[in-house]
């Protein structure tokens, strides 16, 4: 059962970094660069990266950015979680850097988003996926499906703006029903906690316009969610969420399993997959899930994007030890995309 109160909590210690990004750039630029950095602002280079898959290409999108409290991660001997981090680079007790990354498949004829961000949800610090999906090329007008893993509000939020207005005015959504009958019941709304029905309220409101406009649609997990495009997959993934799904895209003899948030501590979640996390519903199915999938996408070597690895989000896994020493993230090099 989630611990609500922990939950929000936990969302709450996710705090703005600029400043302290800002700081640390500055620190190891020359003189000029820096100066040049600061006369615009520390305004950082767009945040989108092409990979081609087969046929067709996925772009990463950075969206919001904050930090973990390690706190909140459960299933191993606290000892062996803060060495895990500290070897990672981050001191014991101290919160870890965590992105929100979403995905676009561009499939020539089609564009297909997978999960929308924050929105306004995080403040100044997320909400950046409509301007990077520009800079990639893509319109967000110009999108024709988005693909949700979940309804957690960092993947679905930014559906609308701030003002509640469609991002994305000409696409239709798509989510798993499980996941959709959850987080939209109104047995979940009264059974919330008061500090949790804003945000509940707020995810009704972001997927309003689209299910007034009959383009909301709920797909059975496991199942392709576009009929026409038959090289998404839906893949079942329960346990963070009761309804949370990966999407898999399988083009020319190539494969990408965009796999959301099977991962949200990388230093120690990979090396010890059977760690929970406050976020999931269910950290039990969540650990389970987790421990299935690592051996499959290490032994297929296919790509792997994740909602909070770092940006780009994008790699492979590798076991360690046929996975009794764990798994090893293998990140994309920037030049393997050109
Ligand atoms: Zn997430």
């Amino acid at each position: 059962m989630l611990d609500r109160r922990r939950f929000m909590q936990s969302l709450l210690a996710l705090v703005p970094l600029s400043s302290l990004t800002t700081a640390a750039t500055m620190a190891t630029l020359p003189a000029a660069t820096a100066m040049a950095a600061n006369s615009g602002g520390g305004v950082q280079a767009p945040g989108f990266f092409r990979l081609p898959v087969g046929d067709v290409a996925v772009f990463a999108l950075f969206d919001a950015h904050g930090k973990l409290d390690p706190a909140i991660l459960h299933g191993a001997d606290r000892k062996d979680i803060d060495k895990l981090l500290e070897d990672a680079g981050i001191a014991a007790g101290q919160p870890a850097t965590s992105n929100v990354n979403c995905f676009l498949l561009d499939a020539g004829t089609r564009r297909v988003l997978m999960d929308t961000g924050a929105g306004a949800f995080f403040g100044a610090r997320g909400g950046h996926l409509p301007g990077n999906l520009r800079a990639a090329g893509h319109a967000p007008e110009r999108i024709d499906h988005v693909l949700l893993s979940h309804l957690h509000p960092d993947h679905a939020l930014g559906l609308v703006d701030a003002t509640g207005v469609p991002v994305f005015p000409t696409a239709s959504v798509h989510v798993s029903a499980p996941e959709l009958d959850y987080w939209t019941s109104d047995a979940t709304l009264a059974a919330a906690p008061e500090g949790r029905k804003a945000g509940l309220l707020a995810l009704r409101k972001a997927l309003a316009p689209y299910k007034d406009s009959g383009r909301l649609h709920a797909f059975a997990p496991g199942a392709a969610p576009l009929t026409h495009l038959p090289l998404v997959t839906s893949v079942d993934l329960p346990g963070h969420t009761p309804g949370h799904c990966g999407f898999r895209v399988t083009s020319g003899g190539k494969a990408l399993l965009f796999w959301a948030d099977i991962i949200h501590s990388p230093p120690v979640q990979f090396a010890r997959p059977e760690v929970s996390i406050d976020f999931d519903v269910d950290q039990k199915k969540a650990v389970e899930t987790r421990l299935r999938l690592l051996p499959k996408v290490a032994a297929e070597d296919i790509w792997v994007a994740g909602s909070h690895l770092p940006f780009p989000g994008l790699g492979r896994v590798r076991a360690r030890d046929q996975g009794k020493g764990g798994y090893a993230w293998l990140p994309v090099n920037y030049a393997d995309a050109l």
